[in-house]
């Protein structure tokens, strides 16, 4: 109603924003002519660099309309950005479930898991009685004489697990969180550059890489690892997202649930965006496959979307290889 005429309306005054910003560095520059710039047929990255469109977020999944603020890049560029408020739950769908609590439980009781090593396995109760088999005889997480699953069902029990130092009594155990222990969801501010700025040497991607349409934190490689070594598997749902006690849910894998806008041409569909203020698409096109040229970053230009990423899959514990952009900022507001 109201809400979503502002929307339009700020995305307007954006569009506006942002086509002033391509015209010309400042207003006292020389004016070029818009037909000589518009009917340039040059192919670099900045002539395409298309960026964020607030209207492409679901309106539930954001604590407050989008607003721009001035904000300072990673590689200290001043700058305008998008703050976007995050209510740190999906929009569009539920959470969990994310272990199973029986070993005698199928798949639909259970969310998946992955290490990183190719595999993305379904977390089911024979997954759990398999991980002696697959990670060594030492694992254990499962009652042997029950079939019931050792898992952390109180909030005491996944701040144990939830840490870098799991708590030995908490080991042999597969880990999950409720976000109701933390407000029903962790809301975060993202600032995103509105036009992105390319680097010459991409970034290392950091803890959380970005914001999906559906008010999700995008992160980083889950720390796999670490949930190993301690006999533990961090449980993911089936879109990929678990909870931790600083950022809430949050999403490790492109598993479909972000994937809100279907592109036109065949085109992957966008997911959301990342910390540089580039979109980030799903893996594979409309005909199920990744025909793209990717960079390190797993990024690529087309005239369409300008330069953007493709997430990997989830069996590879990440969605993009780095920032080709200076990064904006995160910050959990609490
Ligand atoms: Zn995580
Ligand atoms: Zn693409």
């Amino acid at each position: 109603m109201n809400k979503k005429e502002t929307r339009y309306l700020l995305g307007a005054a954006l569009l506006i924003l942002t086509l002033v910003a391509c015209g010309g560095s400042d207003s006292s520059s020389t004016v070029d002519t818009d037909t000589t710039s518009a009917s340039d047929t040059d192919n670099t990255q900045s002539d395409t660099q298309l960026g964020l469109d607030p209207d492409n977020f679901l309106t539930d999944a954001l604590a407050q309309d989008i607003s721009t603020t001035s904000c300072t890049l990673s590689d200290g560029t001043e700058t305008q950005c998008y703050e976007i408020v995050i209510n740190g739950v999906p929009s569009n769908n539920e959470i969990g479930p994310f272990c199973p609590t029986h070993i005698d439980d199928d798949e639909t009781q259970g969310g998946v898991w992955f290490d990183g090593s190719g595999e993305l396995y379904q977390l089911d109760g024979e997954f759990i009685v398999y991980t002696k088999t697959l990670y060594g005889d030492d694992w254990q997480l499962y009652d042997e004489t029950t079939g019931e699953v050792y898992v952390t069902d109180t909030q005491v029990a996944c701040e144990a697990a939830a840490r870098p130092d799991v708590d030995p009594e908490y080991q042999n155990h597969c880990v999950q969180c409720d976000i109701e222990y933390y407000n029903g969801g962790v809301q975060q501010t993202f600032l995103i550059p509105v036009t992105p700025v390319a680097l010459s040497n991409p970034e290392q991607v950091s803890a959380d890489i970005g914001v999906a349409l559906n008010g999700v934190v995008i992160a980083g490689p889950a720390p796999v690892s670490d949930i190993l070594a301690a006999n533990t598997i961090a449980a993911f749902d089936d879109c990929g997202g678990h909870i931790n006690p600083v950022e809430g849910y949050h999403y490790h894998a492109a598993l479909g649930c972000s994937d809100v806008i279907t592109s036109v041409d065949g085109h992957a569909n966008l997911i959301g965006y990342a910390l540089d203020g580039y979109g980030i698409y799903a893996m594979l096109n409309s005909t199920g496959e990744e025909d793209y040229d990717l960079d390190e970053c797993r990024g690529h230009s087309d005239d369409t979307r300008g330069y953007h990423y493709h997430a990997a899959s989830a069996a590879e514990n990440m969605f993009i290889g780095c920032y080709s952009g200076a990064q904006g900022s995160i910050e959990v507001a609490q």
